[in-house]
């Protein structure tokens, strides 16, 4: 049974003697006035339900930042609707289910309806229950479109997905053409980090008491870095346009030790719960540019992940089905190392303060995600499904269709080679020239073996080594495989790999 927030001072009182007809349940990855359910709700006759459910709370040991960045923003939507006329019930029950179960002994058995849920889990579990779905415009491309896209393609090459949405929906094409010339700005954009560089202050975001009660329910000291409403979400889109747009490409693959978020936009968590639209971004970052504020490259490349990532990887999770989460294609068998959880059991610079930069507040741009923490998983051989849990659980952005093609796919390679044509393995060379941590570090990047030898490095070969068979049939690993033949301290090495394996294990290494 369902338990109302003792809310109702901060919520102005509700229109009596309506009529309901419709239930509107609100996923708290659904906060937006204007799509999903909303695109024709109506004050007089919905009852919008949201529920904050013990699973979602307290069923997983979730990072508390996300879950108290989560819970904030619904309940300060939840607030908004009944300011704007809505009769709201923002319910704390034991699933979902519940809750919902609870709404309907309240205004009788109405048809409930929800946009399209973003796992197949939750998917399953509303249709059960007889929840119609509206379907989920939050994106900019329908689940059916996408598989349409999918169903004709050979090989699932993002970058032939992102062309297509470029034409389909008309951004940064005249004719036909691309914007500047070129559909893709990448090869300016690999930039290591600047020395002596002035990065613009970040947007701090204050708390009111509404964020304070969630902080208190949770036993949290909140963080200023994400804004828990739709006014503090568009101020952070309006203070990236206006500070960081057009530095944002030629350094957005590096990673720089004094500056935990340089030019990226801290707009994912918005846009994955709902408070911006998908369309929001695009249009302020084209008409940055055709104001003449910001470099094409900046823009593709900004345009690239909002319209060609994250629609593909959303679609991509719903094409490929359930069973795709379970995947292990590497039979990596490692259970979680423990500096995943606790950042004070490595010695591995790089790896120690990107987890540090986690435990404080949920986040790490893609870089120090792909190519530090899920590198580290994949040359270890961690178990996909355990390190999926973790991203899942950890990071304030994440959600079922984000993590699952991210990581299953592209960070661990465990589907094979269906997202993916070759594995994001690296060792400490690529590190030490993207980011600025080797100086700071015990190893050495240069070294592969050896009690000084650089982690990444090590196991990036043993990596290689472990899997030969496999990826020399691989035309984009085939190379790096045949490399192994050249190393002359090959059983050194593999004796140190062992090394560190049980190292990381013990959190020693
Ligand atoms: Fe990371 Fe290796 Fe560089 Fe140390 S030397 S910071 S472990 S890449």
């Amino acid at each position: 049974m369902g338990q109302r927030l003792g809310q109702r001072e901060v919520l102005l009182p509700e229109v009596q003697g309506l009529m309901h007809t419709r239930i509107l349940y609100l996923a708290h990855d659904h906060l937006n006035p204007t799509h999903g359910v909303f695109s024709s709700a109506n004050p007089a006759t919905d009852v919008v339900v949201l529920v904050e459910s013990a699973r979602m709370v307290t069923g997983r040991p979730w990072h508390k930042e996300r879950l108290f960045f989560l819970l904030a923003s619904a309940r300060h939507f939840a607030a908004g609707l009944q300011d704007a006329g809505f009769t709201v019930r923002y319910l704390q029950a034991a699933t979902t289910i519940d809750g919902l179960a609870a709404a309907r002994n309240e205004f009788g058995d109405l048809p409930i309806y929800c946009a399209e849920p973003s796992s197949f889990r939750q998917f399953r579990l509303l249709q059960d229950f007889g929840v119609e779905f509206v379907e989920n415009d939050l994106f900019l491309t329908t689940r059916k479109l996408f598989a349409l896209w999918a169903e004709s393609q050979k090989t699932f090459v993002m970058e032939n997905f992102y062309r297509a949405q470029r034409n389909r929906l008309g951004i940064l094409v005249a004719n036909g053409q691309p914007e500047g010339g070129r559909w893709n700005y990448d090869a300016d954009n690999r930039l290591p980090p600047p020395k002596n560089y002035t990065w613009p202050a970040i947007l701090e975001h204050q708390r009111d008491e509404l964020d304070l009660q969630v902080a208190t329910q949770l036993n949290h000291t909140a963080t200023t870095t994400w804004a828990t409403t739709r006014q503090g979400a568009l101020a952070q889109l309006d203070y990236f346009i206006e500070h960081h747009l057009a530095g944002f490409g030629p350094y957005e693959d590096a990673v720089a030790a004094d500056n935990w978020a340089m030019h990226h936009s801290l707009l994912s968590p918005y846009l994955n719960n709902g408070l911006l639209h998908a369309s929001e971004l695009v249009a302020a970052a084209t008409k940055a540019y055709e104001l003449g504020k910001a470099p094409i490259e900046s823009v593709e490349a900004f345009v690239r992940q909002v319209i060609g990532w994250r629609e593909y990887i959303n679609g991509m999770y719903w094409f490929l089905g359930e069973d795709y989460r379970e995947r292990n294609g590497l039979n990596a068998t490692r259970k979680l190392l423990p500096l995943f959880t606790d950042s004070s059991k490595t010695k591995m610079n790089c790896v120690g303060s990107v987890v540090a930069n986690m435990e404080k507040r949920a986040w790490v741009h893609h870089i120090p995600r792909l190519m530090i923490l899920s590198n580290l998983a994949l040359v270890t051989g961690t178990n996909p499904q355990e390190f999926l849990d973790w991203m899942r659980e950890q990071f304030i952005d994440a959600t079922e269709w984000v993590m699952v093609p991210n990581v299953i796919g592209m960070a661990v390679h465990a589907d094979g080679g269906t997202l993916m044509t070759k594995p994001y393995a690296a060792g400490g060379a690529y590190i030490s020239r993207m980011t600025q941590y080797c100086k700071g570090c015990a190893y050495d990047p240069k070294l592969r073996a050896g009690s000084n030898a650089c982690p990444f490095t090590t196991l990036y070969w043993d990596f290689l080594d472990r899997h030969s068979e496999t990826f020399v049939k691989n035309h984009r690993m085939s190379q790096q495989v045949n490399g192994l033949k050249r190393l002359s301290d090959l059983p050194e090495l593999r004796e140190r790999a062992q090394e560190v394996l049980a190292g990381l294990e013990a959190g020693t290494i």
